[in-house]
C-alpha cells in the first residue's frame, strides 16, 4: 500500500495534547498559483492521548459548507486535555480543508466531494490524497469514527445521527448504541448499497471501525438548538463507548425515534420540466402520506400557468428539506424515513438500491 504524500511534523503516536497540520503539497497539482510556489495545503489535525483506551477519530468539513460539527470539534479541541481521557481522540475538523476555506460542500482544487473518494489516491487529486490520508493512515489507529454533517447548503435536516444497516446483527446492535447514546430527536438507519463504498461509509466498513454520522442541520448555516443538541450527544457518546474519564456531567439518554431510509423509495424529487418555485407543504418532522402532495413548482416566467404538484413516492416521516427555493427537474426537495421495525421485510431492503446514493 502507498504510503500518504501528505506529510506531517506532528507524531501521532505521542502522548499528550499536540496541535498542527497535515500537509498535503501543490505543487504536484500546479494550483499554488502566481504567488505561492511549493506551497501546501494545511489540514488542521489534533491529537489528545492518554495510554491505553479507545481510539476515536472525530471528523467534521468532511463537507465545507456543513457547519455545526465543525463548530462542535472546534469547542471540544479547545476544552479537551489529556486527563479528561483514557486513548486517543484524533479530530480533524477541516477534513476536506479547502473546501472549508472555500465555504463550499467540494474542494475548489479540483472539484472533489471527499465523501466519494474513498478509498482515495496518493497520486491522485488534492482530494483523493485527503481520502486516502483518511483511509489509509489515519483509520488503521483507530476504533470508532464519528463523522459530523448537516445538510450543504441545499437541504435542511430534523436533527439526527445515522448509521448503515448492516446485515452482522453484533456490529448492527453495536452501531444502534451509539445511535442512542449520541440521542437526537430523531435516529437514521441508512439501507447502505454499493455507492456507499466511495463515502466515508465505505473506507470504515473495509478498516473494521464503527461508524456513524450525523445530520445537524444544513442551509449554509448553524442552529444554535442543533448545535446544544449535539454538544450534549457528543458528550454522551464519548462516554459511551469509553475514552472520556472524569465525573459522568451528561445527561441520561434522552429517547430518540429511529428511522429507516431507503433512497429510491424515500426520496420525493421535482419531477416538472420546467424551472420555478418550490412551495413547501409539509415541514421537518411531520409524517407524509404515499402519494400526498407535499409541495408545489410555481413558474415564475408563466405566472398564469397552472401549478405543479410534488407527490411523495411512500409514507414516511419528514427528513429534509430543500432549502432553495428555485427548483429544476431532478432536484429532491424531500428526503423521508419510516420507523425502524426490526428485522425489515424483504421488500423493504432493495439489494442494490442506489437512486441518489447515500446523502452523509
Ligand atoms: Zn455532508
Amino acid at each position: 500500500m502507498s504510503r500518504s504524500k501528505i506529510w506531517t511534523d506532528i507524531d501521532l503516536d505521542a502522548e499528550g495534547k499536540i496541535c498542527g497540520y497535515f500537509r498535503l503539497p501543490l505543487a504536484a497539482h500546479d494550483k499554488s498559483g502566481d504567488d505561492a510556489g511549493y506551497s501546501y495545503e494545511p489540514i488542521p489535525v489534533v491529537t489528545v492521548r492518554n495510554g491505553e483506551g479507545p481510539r476515536v477519530l472525530l471528523m467534521a468539513g468532511n463537507h465545507g459548507n456543513e457547519y455545526e460539527g465543525q463548530i462542535l470539534l472546534m469547542k471540544l479541541i479547545r476544552r479537551l486535555e489529556p486527563k479528561d481521557i483514557r486513548g486517543q481522540i484524533i479530530f480533524l475538523p477541516a477534513a476536506n480543508a479547502p473546501a472549508v476555506r472555500a465555504d463550499a460542500r467540494i474542494s475548489p482544487l479540483d472539484d472533489g466531494n471527499l465523501n466519494r473518494h474513498f478509498p482515495g489516491d496518493p497520486n491522485g487529486s488534492p482530494t483523493a490524497m485527503i481520502a486516502h490520508l483518511i483511509e489509509c493512515e489515519i483509520l488503521p489507529r483507530v476504533e470508532y469514527a464519528f463523522d459530523f454533517h448537516s445538510g450543504s447548503s441545499s437541504m435542511e435536516y430534523t436533527p439526527c445521527g445515522a448509521i448503515a444497516r448492516s446485515d452482522d446483527p453484533d456490529r448492527f446492535n453495536h452501531s444502534l448504541s451509539y445511535l442512542k447514546a449520541f440521542g437526537m430527536p430523531t435516529s437514521m438507519i441508512i439501507e447502505n448499497s454499493t455507492g456507499g463504498d466511495g463515502a466515508m461509509i465505505g473506507a470504515c466498513r473495509r478498516a473494521g471501525v464503527f461508524h456513524m454520522s450525523t445530520e445537524l442541520g444544513g442551509g449554509s448555516t448553524v442552529s444554535l438548538d442543533n448545535l446544544t443538541l449535539a454538544e450534549r450527544g457528543l458528550e454522551r457518546l464519548l462516554r459511551h463507548v469509553g475514552v472520556l474519564s472524569g465525573p459522568n456531567t451528561a445527561e441520561p439518554e434522552p429517547e430518540t425515534r429511529i428511522v429507516h431510509r431507503v433512497p429510491s423509495r424515500d426520496y420525493v424529487y421535482s419531477d416538472s420540466t420546467q424551472t420555478g418555485l418550490f412551495e413547501p407543504l409539509v415541514k421537518l418532522g411531520e409524517a407524509v402520506a404515499d402519494g400526498q402532495i407535499v409541495g408545489r413548482i410555481h413558474y415564475t416566467n408563466a405566472p398564469w400557468k397552472a401549478q405543479e404538484p410534488v407527490y411523495s413516492r411512500s409514507a414516511g416521516i419528514v427528513m429534509c428539506r430543500r432549502v432553495p427555493a428555485r427548483t429544476r427537474l431532478g432536484d429532491c426537495v424531500f428526503a423521508l424515513a419510516r420507523d425502524w421495525q426490526e428485522p425489515p421485510s424483504a421488500t423493504e431492503r432493495p439489494a442494490e438500491d442506489n437512486y441518489g446514493g447515500n446523502h452523509v
